[in-house]
């Protein structure tokens, strides 16, 4: 599978992806905002746009649905409950199978960013089986940081599917977000935890940072550098508590801690 990741220059920095099985040029087009580009991408290269995919419905990841069918016979997939998307034609449920060639990725329902969200994993290149999995998250998980949830979201649901899906996901597997955060994530990483060396390097590393030609994080790193999934981190803990007065005693101090880190990066 080729991954074209194509950073949007606006001021949400979107990441539009374009996926194409090599064999039979079909290619699936997810989030896609930045459509001129993605068309020019796929005439460039001989691909045939079958399908478009929203991981959930905020206008950034589906305003370009509609310009694209213009051009392209597509499927438009998204969650079973978001059918108001543009040009929507097919439901996905959990564990859905999304083939484009001899291409497959697997789909997660994940609330929280919003209740009807979708993640799309890919794990079995069959022409290159030695490729890592990797993992399309939309505004569900982001590099060193997670989705907000206050356009539709439920943070409660978010913790549940970080726990419950995102924590499940293989080490090695490379993390494709919806947007470009990772610089201010690696800060706030910074500001809840500044011994986190991890997040140091990583930002130490990364000057200039190029969104263009972006560095992959893989979940194993993510477990390093985001907050989101360092839930059991001390110096985390510790802070919030102090800051928020958290009771060590609750039952679920690891719930409480993600609450929190949510709360405190929409004021960061
Ligand atoms: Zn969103």
């Amino acid at each position: 599978m080729r991954i074209h990741q194509i950073y949007v220059d606006n001021n949400l920095r979107n990441y539009n992806y374009l996926l194409a099985c090599e064999n039979t040029r079909q290619a699936i087009a997810i989030d896609p905002l930045d459509h001129k580009r993605i068309n020019n991408l796929a005439l460039e290269h001989n691909y045939i746009i079958t399908k478009i995919v929203n991981t959930h419905d905020h206008h950034d990841h589906i305003e370009g649905n509609l310009p694209l069918l213009e051009n392209w016979d597509a499927e438009v997939l998204a969650h079973h409950q978001a059918s108001h998307i543009p040009g929507f034609t097919t439901g996905v449920f959990p564990g859905d199978n999304i083939n484009f060639g001899d291409q497959n990725l697997v789909a997660l329902d994940t609330p929280g960013h919003t209740l009807a969200h979708i993640c799309l994993l890919f794990t079995d290149d069959q022409a290159n089986p030695e490729q890592a999995p990797a993992f399309f998250s939309g505004d569900t998980l982001f590099n060193a940081g997670a989705g907000n949830c206050h356009n539709g979201g439920d943070v409660n649901l978010l913790y549940e599917t970080f726990v419950n899906q995102i924590y499940n996901l293989d080490d090695g597997t490379r993390l494709y977000p919806g947007h470009d955060y990772l610089i201010n994530n690696c800060q706030f990483t910074l500001d809840r935890e500044p011994d986190n060396v991890a997040a140091k390097l990583l930002l130490e590393q990364l000057k200039p940072h190029d969104p263009n030609n972006p560095h992959i994080t893989t979940l194993g790193e993510e477990k390093t550098i985001n907050s989101f999934l360092r839930l059991n981190s001390k110096t985390i803990q510790q802070k919030l508590q102090q800051e928020l007065a958290l009771n060590p005693e609750i039952d679920n101090i690891e719930k409480a801690v993600f609450v929190a880190l949510r709360e405190k990066r929409n004021q960061w």
